[in-house]
């Protein structure tokens, strides 16, 4: 294993109890093990290494997406009103520097969270509803290369990992079938 076939992973779906509602939110999967005893797995969560306390209270990023963030055009509210766009901000930078540091080529992340969303996040309406999107960390993560994973494509992220240790080994026809991955939905 290469130093960065790493995979950044939510600390919550690694059974951290992180999530806003003091819960964690495992994910019970035959490859996390796998990867988990090669070393391959950085469990992180963005949201702690900002500050933020557990539990802490929900927040959505108001009627835009992760990127719209980054470019400074949406920001980030608390249920309450706050608004916390400079954690989310934050916190989304320590994730990058983390998976940096480790040599993380990819980002197996809690799909919904408006941090670790990386097909789906809330609508910043607070009514429960989700819509197409990214969050913070998954935007900021993918704006500098890291391959970006909803949990519920942890099988798509083994099939790229088996492709690349294949191009790596030079087999032939290792391409094959690859562009598609670059275009999964984010
Ligand atoms: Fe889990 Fe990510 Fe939320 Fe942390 S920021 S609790 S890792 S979904």
């Amino acid at each position: 294993m290469g130093a960065g076939d790493r995979i950044l992973v939510s600390a919550c779906l690694m059974g951290a109890a992180v999530r806003y509602d003091g819960r964690a939110k495992p994910l019970d999967h035959p490859l996390l093990a796998r990867w988990l005893e090669e070393g391959r797995l950085v469990p992180f969560c963005p949201e702690c290494s900002a500050g933020m306390p557990v539990p802490r209270p929900p927040a959505e990023i108001a009627a835009a997406s992760g990127a719209d963030v980054l470019r400074q055009s949406a920001q980030v509210f608390e249920a309450g009103g706050r608004d916390v766009t400079d954690l989310f901000l934050r916190a989304a930078q320590n994730a990058l520097a983390e998976a940096q540091r480790s040599g993380c080529r990819f980002a197996l992340l809690i799909d919904g969270s408006p941090s670790c969303g990386s097909t789906r996040i809330y609508d910043g309406q607070f009514a429960g509803l989700r819509r197409s999107g990214e969050g913070v960390t998954a935007a900021l993560l993918r704006r500098h290369g890291i391959e970006v994973f909803a949990d519920h494509q942890i099988d798509i992220l083994a099939r790229q990992i088996d492709r690349l240790a294949r191009q790596i080994d030079g087999e032939p026809g290792a391409g094959d079938g690859a562009e598609g991955l670059s275009g999964l939905p984010s």
